[in-house]
C-alpha cells in the first residue's frame, strides 16, 4: 500500500541558506539503520533532530567541573521522545496491513500513538490509569481522536490487558514490547553522536518501562560496532523512589510518584536494561519526589528548559551520585535526556509555586511590586 504523503524536497529554493537542510524524520534520515519494513511510505510528523543544548549553569549547580548537555526530546511533535518509536511502530503496522492499534500508557505513549494513528488513518485505542495522567497528555490523546479508556488500575494492569486484547482481537500492540518501537527510539543515540562527533562519557536518563535505556544502548552499540564511535558511554539510570523496581530488584505492586511518566512497577525491558547497565559499567539509582521537583525547577530556572518532572530524575541522580561520592564526572562530557516537555504536566509545575500576585493597573503599584 502506498500512502499519499507529500515528499519533502531535499533541495531548498535558491533563496534559502545552503546550510538549511530539510529534515524528513528519523526513518528517512536513518533508513538503512532501521530494521523495519521499508516498502511503505513512512508515517511521520518529522520527529527527531532535537537540540542538544549546552547547560553550563546547571552543570555548576550539579557541582561543576564537567560538560553538560540536555537532549531536549520535549521538542518532538507530540512533546516526548515517544514519537521516535511511534513513527517506526505505526509505519510497520501499516506495512503489516493493520487497521487498528492499541497501547497502555502513563500518557505520552497514548498521545504519540494517537497522533501517528491519526496520520495513518488507523483506529487507536489507549488505556490510561484513571486520575494519574497529566492534563497535557490526556488532552493530546483526545484531540488526536483516540478512544481513551481509563482503568481503575495502574500502567502495569493496563499493559497486561492490552497484551491480551492484541492476542484475541485484530489490533496491533504499540507498547515497547513491539520491537519496531526500539528501532525508532535508538535514533536519539545516533543524533547525539552525530552532533558531538563521538559518544558522551555518560548518558543519564529516567527509567520507567526501560524501553528508552534499552534503545539508547542499542543505538550506541550499533555505531560502535560500525566504527563510527570509538567507545560507548556509561549509563546512569534514574527511577523514582516510589517506583524503583530495577534499583531494588523487585516488582513494585503499587508504584507511586508525581513523575507519572515513570510510575511503573514492573518494567517490560527490565532484563535488557540490566544488561545495558552492566555492559556500560553504569549505575541505576532512585531519587525522591522532592529531589525531582527541586531539579525540575532548577533546569527551567537556570537554563530556560521546561521539562516534565520525570526528566529531572536524571539530574537528581547526578546530584545524589556526587553527594554520595560514587559518581564523578569531572573533566567528562555528560548528556541528560529531557524526555518530555514541561507543558505536558502544568499542574505539577504550578503546585511548586505561589500564585502570581495581583496589583492595581497603576505604575506605582507595579514599581512597588517588582523586585530588582
Ligand atoms: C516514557 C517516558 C519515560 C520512561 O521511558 P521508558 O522507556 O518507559 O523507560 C520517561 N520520561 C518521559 C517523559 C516519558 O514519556
Amino acid at each position: 500500500m502506498k500512502l499519499g504523503f507529500a515528499t519533502i524536497p531535499t533541495r531548498m529554493s535558491a533563496l534559502a541558506s545552503p546550510k538549511v537542510i530539510a529534515w524528513s524524520g528519523v526513518i528517512a534520515h536513518y533508513r538503512e539503520r532501521l530494521d523495519i519494513a521499508h516498502h511503505v511510505a513512512p508515517v511521520t510528523l518529522l520527529e527527531g533532530n532535537t537540540p542538544l543544548i549546552p547547560a553550563p549553569r546547571l552543570a555548576d549547580a550539579l557541582g561543576g567541573g564537567f560538560e553538560l548537555f540536555l537532549k531536549y526530546e520535549g521538542l518532538n511533535p507530540t512533546g516526548s521522545f515517544k514519537d521516535r518509536g511511534m513513527t517506526t511502530a505505526i509505519t510497520q503496522a501499516v506495512a503489516d496491513g493493520a487497521r487498528a492499534v492499541i497501547c497502555a500508557s502513563t500518557g505520552n505513549t497514548a498521545a504519540s500513538a494517537a497522533a501517528y494513528a491519526a496520520r495513518a488513518g488507523l483506529t487507536c485505542v489507549v488505556l490510561v490509569p484513571e486520575g494519574k495522567i497529566a492534563a497535557g497528555k490526556l488532552a493530546g490523546a483526545l484531540s488526536y481522536g483516540a478512544q481513551v479508556i481509563a482503568i481503575n488500575g495502574n500502567f502495569d494492569d493496563g499493559l497486561r490487558m492490552v497484551r491480551e486484547a492484541s492476542r484475541c482481537a485484530p489490533i496491533v500492540l504499540v507498547n515497547n514490547i513491539n520491537p519496531a518501537r526500539l528501532q525508532g527510539q535508538k535514533t536519539a543515540a545516533f543524533e547525539i553522536c552525530d552532533v558531538l562527533g563521538s559518544a558522551p562519557d555518560w548518558l543519564c536518563l529516567p527509567v520507567g518501562n526501560a524501553g528508552n535505556i534499552t534503545a539508547y544502548w542499542m543505538g550506541f552499540s550499533e555505531y560502535h560496532r560500525d566504527g563510527l564511535i570509538a567507545q560507548r558511554p556509561r549509563l546512569l539510570g534514574a527511577q523514582a523512589a516510589g517506583a524503583a523496581p530495577i534499583v531494588h530488584g523487585r516488582v513494585f505492586d503499587k508504584p507511586e510518584t508525581l513523575a507519572t511518566a515513570i510510575r511503573i512497577g514492573n518494567p517490560v525491558r527490565w532484563q535488557e536494561a540490566l544488561a545495558a547497565l552492566r555492559e556500560s559499567n553504569g549505575y541505576i539509582t532512585d531519587v525522591t519526589d522532592d529531589e525531582i521537583l527541586n531539579w525540575h525547577r532548577l533546569v527551567a530556572r537556570l537554563e530556560g528548559v521546561f521539562v516534565e518532572p520525570a526528566c529531572a530524575a536524571s539530574l537528581a541522580a547526578i546530584a545524589k551520585g556526587r553527594r554520595e561520592g560514587w559518581f564523578d564526572p569531572r573533566g567528562q562530557r555528560v548528556v541528560c535526556v529531557m524526555t518530555g516537555h514541561g507543558l505536558k504536566d502544568p499542574d505539577t509545575a504550578m503546585r511548586s509555586f505561589a500564585a502570581p500576585i495581583t496589583i492595581e493597573p497603576r505604575l506605582e503599584a507595579l514599581l512597588e511590586a517588582v523586585k530588582l
